[in-house]
């Protein structure tokens, strides 16, 4: 999620008339004299304002947050994943009262009806080494700060690693979940993504990500949710493509889907139950198109918001309109 391109600024058409500009978005403009239409860029992508929940895409904030609404409405994205800071490095920020503003200036003028931010990847709140769940915790206490600044719906959070043993690590990740939400109160949900299982992870059966969840004291449960993401899932184990609605039925019975916040679709390039985490192109892995199928018309998961983490491609922009026109298509039948 690092290659960065700035949208391809079409060169002004000479011929351009010196015309009042419409400064407007074309969504507020009422049926114009064919002549106007002529200077605009032609949008590849225009959000589709259907009755879908918000769908869309991680997408990246080089150059400042402010510019990632722009970026979704150039995928037709619905849904926003985001970075808040560099996500493999401990350096921390905060977001400024100007940069918060432009943002929810972006936002508003943007097709995104959801966005969410997803943590950094350094974070353990579940180590057993003293220090580092320290540092874990004053890192994480910092995304739910910057998630309040800008008015985010979400925060993503994986679960951590317990290291030495697993009940101990389950309830230090507890722990420190109530200890950061207590301390960055606001109405920002968390959601605890399900993993694909690798090493000694947190959280890749649903029955380890309730106990997780149940540690919680109740007046801090509902601001806690789960994210499912459909490559995660294939890694641990459970098969979409063949068991749908057994998954669905075992996921219900313990997670419940009142705590089903958000879903990413991602197919696996790793295969069922091979506990690894590798993301592929929609109907390009393990999962299949078929499940895709079923999650898009599934009136179960209709309103939860869908982000895609696909692969992007060289021009970040090209695989991304791709799979998000594919899913939408699903989602008609
Ligand atoms: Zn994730
Ligand atoms: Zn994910």
């Amino acid at each position: 999620m690092s290659a960065r391109k700035k949208k391809a600024k079409p060169k002004a058409k000479p011929k351009a008339k010196p015309k009042a500009k419409p400064k407007a978005k074309p969504k507020a403009s009422r049926p114009a004299p064919r002549a106007t239409a002529v200077s605009r860029e032609p949008k590849p992508v225009i959000p589709v304002p259907d009755d879908l929940a918000p769908l869309g895409a991680h997408v990246s904030t080089a150059g400042g947050v402010a510019l990632a609404p722009a970026r979704g409405d150039d995928i037709g994205a619905t849904a926003l994943q985001v970075f808040t800071k560099t996500p493999n490095q401990w350096k921390e920020r905060e977001i400024e009262a100007e940069e918060a503003t432009a943002y929810r200036a972006a936002l508003a003028a943007s097709g995104a009806r959801f966005v969410n931010a997803h943590d950094s990847y350094l974070i353990n709140l579940a180590s057993p080494d003293d220090a580092l769940r320290a540092r874990s915790r004053a890192s994480f206490e910092a995304e739910l700060r910057r998630c309040r600044a800008l008015g985010l719906d979400a925060l993503v959070s994986h679960p951590g690693n317990f290291i030495d043993d697993r009940a101990s690590g389950i309830a230090r990740n507890a722990d420190a979940i109530i200890e950061a939400l207590e301390a960055v109160p606001g109405p920002t949900r968390l959601l605890m993504e399900l993993t694909a299982g690798q090493g000694t992870v947190i959280g890749s059966t649903f029955e380890e990500m309730a106990a997780l969840l149940a540690r919680l004291p109740v007046a801090l449960q509902e601001r806690v949710g789960v994210c499912l993401d459909t490559a995660h899932t294939c890694g641990a184990g459970y098969d979409l493509a063949r068991d749908y609605d057994g998954v669905w039925a075992r996921f219900a019975d313990t997670i419940g889907y009142a705590r089903l916040g958000e879903l990413h679709l991602n197919d696996s390039a790793a295969p069922l139950g091979s506990r690894k985490d590798r993301h592929a192109l929609i109907g390009e892995g393990h999962v299949g198109d078929a499940a895709f199928r079923r999650i898009m018309t599934d009136p179960r998961l209709r309103s939860i918001p869908k982000v895609i983490e696909t692969p992007k491609g060289e021009d970040m922009v090209t695989n991304d309109r791709r799979m998000l026109r594919k899913l939408r298509a699903f989602a008609r039948g």
